[in-house]
């Protein structure tokens, strides 16, 4: 399956809009000459506004990191679905952050992700382990775990355009990555097995599958060289604009 690859900046809580739009006015022109991988930009809330005229055309996405579940209402400090719409074609849904820091569950993952299909957003669904999971050779149960409850329900319709990242909760911000070899195994014989019990081989096939833990621009082919590997989900690395425009062409292939 000839699965087209795929690259977001995750910029987490980082840039004001006046640094923001510096940060992708320094990138923009060598990321357009980039085609063939779906790049995205996910700012924070207050610099999507800032950071969408500056992508119109450009080929190059912007997304959200998160959402919440419901319409509208009175949930102070939220934003909903159709409001991340309005500027955004991508959100990411249930990063390790959010689940250790905010009390996300798997539970508040699929809310999320109903919502954001309902408003045709395309997800980046976080999934991946804690270090002592890791230590304890629970990977497997646990990524499956998260997947089946996290995509649990969801109509086979529109599910080949979902976006998993697989992030190793060990790997995040630490600058120890997985091997390449490591996140594979993990995506070929875990991930996409699990998303085809849920949907079929089809289209489990069609998903694409990023990984994200500390990816660089030395590291980064060794991740989009594997079979399994769809891209990757960027975040300290995607602050730097040579590094991130370093990583996105390594996932041209
Ligand atoms: C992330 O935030 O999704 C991430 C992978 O961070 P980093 O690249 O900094 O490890």
């Amino acid at each position: 399956m000839n699965r087209t690859l795929f690259v977001a900046g995750n910029w987490k809580m980082n840039k004001t809009t006046a640094e923001a739009r510096d940060l992708v006015s320094k990138m923009l022109a060598p990321l357009r000459e980039i085609s063939n991988v779906e790049k995205v930009l996910c700012p924070p809330f207050t610099s999507i506004p800032a950071v969408s005229p500056l992508l119109e055309g450009s080929g190059i996405g912007l997304g959200a990191q998160n959402l919440h579940w419901e319409e509208k209402g009175a949930f102070t400090g939220e934003v909903a679905a159709n409001m991340v719409k309005e500027f955004c074609r991508y959100v990411i849904i249930g990063h390790s952050e959010r689940r250790t820091y905010f009390g996300e569950t798997d539970e508040t993952v699929n809310r999320k992700l109903r919502a954001a299909i309902k408003v045709d957003l395309i997800p980046i669904v976080c999934v991946g382990e804690t270090l002592d999971q890791f230590e304890s050779g629970q990977t497997a149960e646990v990524v499956r775990r998260q997947i089946r409850l996290g995509f649990a329900g969801l109509g086979t319709a529109y599910v080949s355009r979902i976006v998993v990242a697989y992030e190793p909760v060990w790997a995040i911000g630490t600058g120890k990555a997985s091997s390449g070899e490591n996140a594979n195994t993990v995506h070929g014989k875990v991930i996409r097995p699990a998303l085809a019990e849920l949907f079929g081989d089809r289209n489990a096939e069609a998903m694409r599958i990023l990984y994200g833990g500390s990816v660089t621009a030395a590291n980064s082919s060794e991740f989009f060289s594997q079979s399994d590997i769809d891209g990757g989900l960027i975040g300290g690395a995607s602050l730097k604009p040579d590094e991130f425009v370093a990583i996105t062409k390594a996932a041209l292939r």
